[in-house]
């Protein structure tokens, strides 16, 4: 049994893409997931952004706004390895959830557009990242572009996002003129050729002083190539493994997604590299994937997947053990024992039922209202995995009841969504005003949809100037210090939140309160 997890558990790679809109996520996706042999799935990812009408049965708001609110998992096999890639929703529909799910993630795949080099949606993804110390794998993208040059791309990842990098790999030409890469680690070649550029001709070399690199790249490029990689080599860092694991040094690889330009290069060496499935942190130590007993936990919930049903689904990381349809498994918060009969897996649009998974795996639950995310499933013990971060929401709405007559259901609903983790609470000191704090657009229009929706209440929301939001500790807590430009309120656990309107009124306010720390996470 316990050989049986252990292979099951060494397979598997679960990992998030990390990104700015357009940088090529859907591309590279659709790629990875056609080297996987999932055919059936090539149009998948394309056609959920083409053909979202057609064929998304998820919420009402999504199909009129042809987006996705919430996130999927793919799952396919390559070369003995079990690989789950989490997918983080970006542009409008970018929310709280995009933040947990990269919780669910043992590693990152960040991938970087080589003209625009890091922007503003990777950096926040990145900042999650690099909380929870992860490992970040490089993908620089459109080669086959004129981009910046890779070294300035180099230099950006240090000065923008404070990671060190490793070239596993270094273009040959570029623009128009990108034909191929020259992998440091192994010592050859790699040129992209055929008709879909699947056909990879590989050829060993000494080291990039070889003649023979210098009849493929041919003078023109080899008088770069070789200049660069001498500068790499002396200073550049060098490959350490521990410090990749650690989320320190990144190993970048480039390519071109759309002409498939070192995409197999890139899974292969990313599989051998990336950690599989990691221990969490629970009430009882360390959870390893190898304990025989099953335990995970919900990072994220989805509303009415199915607008037929009221139905909602608990995506579940499994953590240990081995899963099994119509087990059953305690509920730790709620102490109560529950069947899992009808577990989900996720493959794009398509939902199976799944018989059995594995640590690493992504399941998701029927959920008749009875889970909230954080919640611990456990076979053995009342495992209490660590709570999930609240992370710090950058827009904020006053909201208030339109009919002051459905004050109760307005009170639920409020409460309920925001147990869910679907928008923050907070409350406005003496007034008692509401605020909800949120990290995306899109989440203001679902909590309203929902109200109306499940709760049968219109709300009124009135946005507000604050775009920060900072947790206080540390020492007394006076209102009256946060008067100009910003505000102070509560949270729904009590603690004390300041909301500001730009960065000058949150650095008057920190130099006011030398000892009180500001955090952007709930204590
Ligand atoms: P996403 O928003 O990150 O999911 O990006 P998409 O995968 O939808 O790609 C955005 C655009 O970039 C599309 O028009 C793609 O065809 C294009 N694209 C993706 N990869 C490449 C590439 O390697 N080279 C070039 N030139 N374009 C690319």
């Amino acid at each position: 049994m316990t050989n049986g997890l252990e292979l099951e558990v060494s397979k598997r790679r679960t990992f998030a893409i990390i990104s700015h809109p357009d940088a090529g996520k859907t591309t590279l996706t659709e790629k990875l997931l056609l080297f996987g042999g999932a055919i059936r799935l090539a149009g998948t990812v394309k056609g959920r952004k083409a053909n979202k009408h057609a064929t998304s049965d998820w919420m009402e708001i999504e199909k009129q706004r042809g987006i996705s609110v919430t996130s999927s998992v793919m799952q396919f096999d390559y070369e003995g390895h079990r690989v789950n890639i989490l997918d983080t929703p970006g542009h409008q529909d970018f929310s709280e959830d995009t933040y947990r799910t990269l919780t669910a993630a043992d590693s990152a795949v960040m991938l970087i557009d080589s003209a625009k080099g890091v922007e503003a949606q990777t950096k926040k993804l990145f900042q999650v990242c690099r909380m929870r110390g992860i490992p970040i794998f490089t993908f620089i993208n459109k080669l086959d572009r004129e981009g910046r040059n890779p070294f300035e791309l180099l230099e950006e990842l240090e000065n923008l996002l404070g990671i060190r990098s490793y070239p596993m790999n270094w273009p040959i030409g570029s623009g128009k003129q990108f034909c191929g890469v020259y992998d440091r680690q192994k010592t050859q070649v790699e040129l992209f050729q055929g008709d879909d550029h699947k056909q990879i001709t590989v050829r060993k070399v000494e080291g990039y002083t070889d003649p023979l690199v210098q009849e493929i790249a041919g003078n023109f490029f080899y008088d770069q190539l070789a200049q660069d990689l001498e500068l790499l080599d002396v200073a550049g860092d060098p490959f350490d493994m521990e410090k990749v694991l650690s989320g320190e040094l990144t190993p970048v690889f480039f390519g071109s997604a759309i002409n498939n330009f070192g995409v197999q290069t890139f899974l292969e060496n990313f599989l051998q590299l990336a950690p599989s499935p990691e221990p969490r942190n629970s009430s009882q130590g360390k959870i390893e994937p190898l304990d025989n007993n099953f335990s995970g936990y919900v990072f994220k919930i989805q509303a009415n997947m199915n607008p037929a049903h009221r139905d909602r689904i608990a995506f579940l990381r499994i953590v240990s053990g081995k899963f099994e349809r119509g087990m059953t498994v305690k509920h730790v918060r709620e102490g109560k024992n529950i069947k899992l009969a009808q577990p989900q897996q996720f493959l794009a649009q398509d939902r199976d039922i799944v018989e059995d998974a594995f640590p690493g795996d992504i399941i998701g639950l029927f959920d008749p209202g009875i889970f909230r995310i954080g919640d611990s499933l456990s076979q053995k013990g009342d495992i209490v995995f660590e709570e999930l971060p609240t992370f710090s929401p950058e827009l904020f709405c006053k909201v208030s009841v339109k009919n002051a007559l459905k004050y109760k259901q307005y009170q639920k609903g409020i409460d309920q969504l925001t147990e869910e983790g679907m928008i923050q609470l907070f409350t406005t000191i003496g007034f008692e005003d509401t605020i909800i704090g949120v990290v995306g657009q899109l989440q203001f229009e679902v909590f309203e949809y929902r109200m109306k929706n499940e709760y049968g209440v219109d709300v009124q929301l009135h946005r507000t100037n604050f775009q920060f939001a900072r947790w206080i500790t540390g020492d007394k807590v006076d209102p009256a210090k946060f008067r100009i430009n910003s505000q102070l309120v509560k949270d729904k656990k009590g603690n004390f939140v300041a909301l500001f309107e730009n960065e000058y009124a949150m650095r008057t306010a920190m130099e006011k309160m030398p000892d009180a720390k500001f955090l952007e996470t709930a204590p």
